[in-house]
């Protein structure tokens, strides 16, 4: 007997929390409760202490069932984590309802983003409580993209670019400095390439293997240049997506290939 495809029953909104969790800070106002298997591995590989680094890694669109299905495209962000979070995003599954509710915590209704637009957020987001704890965070992203958008307006730095390969500099260049205690690092290859030739596709499949490199090379110089700090590192993406007719991939529906996902993290603890 076939298995019905279930949802995962933990919602993208329990991510935010966690993070100000790592951290040590308040989370923002409207943040749900953080999910029990973050705040309870931090506290695990930090010893007790909070991380004064945190780096998320955002592919966009790579769903649960790619990361099951394509495990050998995945492996260098595989085996460069530890904990596996199953997660739900929020509908409708599109990628500035699913960053809203990552950065804010909240659902949809309550962060404002509802359908596919990128409006500035204005209710609190993590940027804003980390800004508040006297931290320093960054946005790098690409210039038409939501992450490039939904979080303007704060006093912080964005380093906005046309292409993967400036932004890959960019987060390197941001990891070798040092300066920034928080990174969120954007990449929407995999996503672009998966609606234009669908989810499988070998183009598409090169865009995931890239994802993967790509963390696993940020993952090797945070490894090796932030030896001073409890660093948490996440592989951490918005929602999934599906085939759709005509050899092309798309997402946004109220299904488990769209909603479900699977956060991966990694806790550097400092050297002592
Ligand atoms: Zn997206």
């Amino acid at each position: 007997m076939k298995q019905e495809a279930m949802l995962n029953p933990l919602c993208l909104d329990s991510v935010c929390a966690g993070f100000a969790y790592a951290m040590g800070m308040p989370a923002p106002q409207k943040a749900q409760v953080p999910a029990e298997a973050l705040t309870a591995y931090v506290d695990h590989h930090f010893g007790g202490e909070k991380a004064n680094r945190v780096f998320l890694y955002h592919p966009d669109a790579v769903a649960e069932w790619i990361f099951r299905k394509y495990p050998e495209f995945l492996y260098e962000a595989m085996y460069r984590t530890e904990l596996e979070l199953p997660l739900q995003a929020v509908m409708p599954s599109v990628t500035p309802v699913c960053f809203g509710t990552l950065y804010t915590g909240a659902q949809p209704e309550v962060h404002g983003i509802r359908k596919y637009e990128k409006p500035v957020i204005k209710i609190d987001t993590l940027f804003d409580a980390l800004l508040r704890a006297g931290k320093k965070p960054a946005i790098i992203a690409d210039s038409s993209c939501s992450m490039g958008k939904i979080f303007l307006e704060r006093d912080m730095d964005y380093f906005i670019f046309d292409s993967i390969p400036e932004i890959t500099a960019k987060a390197t260049e941001l990891i070798l400095a040092d300066t920034y205690d928080f990174i969120a690092v954007y990449h929407g290859n995999y996503d672009s390439t998966m609606h234009k030739n669908g989810p499988e596709a070998p183009a598409s499949l090169a865009e995931l293997k890239a994802n993967a490199q790509a963390f696993a090379l940020f993952s090797e110089l945070i490894k090796s240049h932030w030896k001073r700090h409890n660093t948490l590192v996440g592989f951490a993406m918005d929602h999934g997506c599906h085939e759709i007719d005509g050899n092309a991939g798309s997402h946004g529906l109220d299904m488990p290939e769209d909603l479900n996902i699977v956060h991966l993290y990694k806790a550097y603890p400092r050297e002592k």
